[in-house]
């Protein structure tokens, strides 16, 4: 159990990606499945509310007509028993019936197969039918009253019926009874098409398309409808493209041989749920990316914070070893010298000369960090001059040889022949620059104890080079040594004592003045670090970048 809270400390970022990732697909999984099913559903609700918009178009031709019959073909009984019809004709004129061409009695109780008389609405008159198509039709369509009427079958009113076997002669009848339910006749409407292709029908399609599709635009819904041949008998909008119908209904009642159908030439149900799915399935894609990033940039940032915050605490530790370690051997050294317990002269200058140098190397160590406190806060200053950087590395040589000597260590210094010209410079911390880098090739060295520093003219830049036959520099690890508090974390690093800034401070240095560092090693060989200062055009100075 110890190990999960320490698994969970070391992991915490991981964790908490994993535990946002995770959720994320999962969520989007969830969307996606979601979102198919409500693509496959909303087709399905969008063709439900087309299918729905006919059906309020044919229940409301069928109660037109149904309410137009019912209106003014239930006559009374009296009207054939007493032989009144021409009252029926006078109230069909008095209140005319919409939609209807003819309108017609056929009378039993004065002859038993029908005396059929036809009102023609036009000029008002009730006259015995003449022999033609219509009066067939009449016939055709009343034969099953007739022979109710014949066989004496009681029928209750009303008992609308309709009779469309001649498309040209579409008839709506009722039948007539009396109290006793027996027929005495029929009276019936011979509708009007000209009247429901040019006048109902536009009227009752318009009338409900707003009610069903407030939003549509005018040419985004067209209604269609056709003979029982498929012709065209009229289009909304008129002259709209024709396509495929989403729906189609048969009309209810009468002109059943007809349809109404509905298509939107933009989109058909389906394309318009599937761009729908397509849109919110960007739109989430698009969303999770950005809170990927976010997550991913917050993640970053805490990863540098929790690494730089690492790095701190070593740093501090590191520092304060490298005080401790020094700070106590002088203590002891001037001690011994204090109570007069070192023997022979030569002792007493070897101690002296060991305090010296780890006083300068702790001068040196708290030089670089008062410098790197300096840089972060931005108030680290240059004092630039025209310099000659031989001159600069030669006298940071000299003092660094004298402390080399008992060592063991021997330097080598390369210069070209001719001498180098004179560039921009800080010479204090240029001699400090390479004073950390040499620092480090003692530091870091191994069983060979010769540096060689090499200065040259190269390609417009004066170059300076540091080289050691220490234990290198993994290739991974070269790209990082100059972060600050950055240190190769191989075994072999951590028996040497360091803060991790000093090339850090090298590379601010070689940037402030234009110039660049780089590093060439490999473990167990050694390394070079070279720095590049640009030689100033000719005619002019290299202009050093941020000192002051
Ligand atoms: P440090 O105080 O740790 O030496 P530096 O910034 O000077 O800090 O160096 C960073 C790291 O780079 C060192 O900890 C060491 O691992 C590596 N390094 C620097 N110079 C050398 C060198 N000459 N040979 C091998 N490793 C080196």
């Amino acid at each position: 159990m110890a190990g999960i809270p320490g698994f969970l400390k070391r992991h915490t970022l991981q964790i908490g990606f994993v535990a946002v990732l995770a959720p994320l697909v999962v969520l989007l999984c969830l969307q996606f499945v979601w979102l198919g099913r409500l693509e496959r559903a909303s087709a399905i609700a969008q063709k439900a509310s087309l299918s729905n918009y006919l059906e309020a178009v044919g229940t409301e031709v069928q109660y037109f007509y149904r309410a137009a019959a019912e209106r003014s073909l239930n006559l009374p009984a009296a009207f054939f028993t007493q032989g009144r019809l021409e009252r029926a004709a006078a109230e069909w004129q008095k209140k005319p019936v919409e939609g209807a061409r003819l309108l017609f009695i056929v009378d039993y109780t004065h002859d038993r197969f029908g005396n059929i008389l036809i009102h023609d609405p036009q000029d008002g008159t009730l006259r015995t039918a003449p022999a033609s198509d219509e009066s067939l039709a009449i016939v055709v369509a009343c034969t099953p009253w007739q022979m109710a009427s014949l066989a004496g079958r009681r029928v209750a009113p009303p008992a609308l019926a309709v009779d469309e076997r001649s498309p040209e002669h579409r008839i709506v009848v009722n039948p007539i009874t009396d109290e006793a339910s027996h027929i005495v006749g029929v009276a019936g409407i011979i509708l009007d098409e000209d009247y429901f292709r040019t006048r109902l029908l536009p009227s009752v399609i318009a009338r409900a398309l707003p009610r069903f599709f407030p939003d549509a635009a005018r040419d985004e819904l067209v209604v269609t409808v056709r003979d029982a041949r498929g012709g065209v008998i009229m289009m909304t909008p008129p002259g709209a493209e024709e396509g495929a119908a989403a729906v189609t209904r048969r009309f209810p009642f009468v002109f059943e041989d007809w349809t109404v159908s509905l298509h939107s030439p933009r989109s058909t149900p389906e394309r318009w749920a599937r761009a729908n799915f397509a849109f919110n399935m960007t739109l989430s894609g698009l969303l999770a990316i950005v809170l990927m990033g976010g997550i991913l940039l917050s993640l970053r940032s805490a990863s540098r914070a929790v690494k730089l915050s690492q790095m701190k605490s070593d740093f501090v530790s590191n520092v304060s070893h490298e005080l401790r370690t020094p700070l106590a051997s002088i203590r002891v050294f001037a001690e011994l010298l204090r109570l007069g317990r070192v023997p022979s002269p030569e002792k007493v200058r070897e101690y002296g000369e060991y305090i010296e140098a780890e006083g300068r190397r702790l001068t040196r160590l708290i030089d670089n960090i008062l410098d790197f406190a300096r840089i972060e806060s931005g108030r680290k200053s240059y004092t630039f001059v025209h310099g000659d950087l031989q001159e600069v590395v030669a006298a940071t040589l000299r003092t660094f040889e004298v402390h080399l000597r008992p060592s063991g260590f021997s330097v080598r210094f390369d210069l070209p022949a001719d001498p180098l010209p004179s560039i921009v410079l800080d010479p204090d911390a240029i001699g400090q620059a390479l004073h950390n880098l040499l620092d480090n090739a003692v530091k870091y060295s191994g069983p060979v104890k010769e540096i060689a520093v090499r200065l040259a003219r190269e390609d417009g830049d004066l170059v300076l080079a540091v080289q050691d036959h220490g234990i290198g520099i993994p290739r991974e690890e070269q790209g990082r040594i100059f972060e600050r508090f950055h240190r190769v974390s191989t075994g072999l690093v951590h028996e040497v004592q360091g803060s991790g800034l000093g090339l850090s401070i090298v590379e601010h240095i070689v940037q402030v003045h234009g110039g660049r560092i780089t590093v060439a090693s490999e473990p167990g060989r050694g390394s070079t670090f070279v720095i590049r200062l640009p030689l100033p055009p000719r005619g002019g100075a290299a202009a050093p970048h941020g000192g002051r």
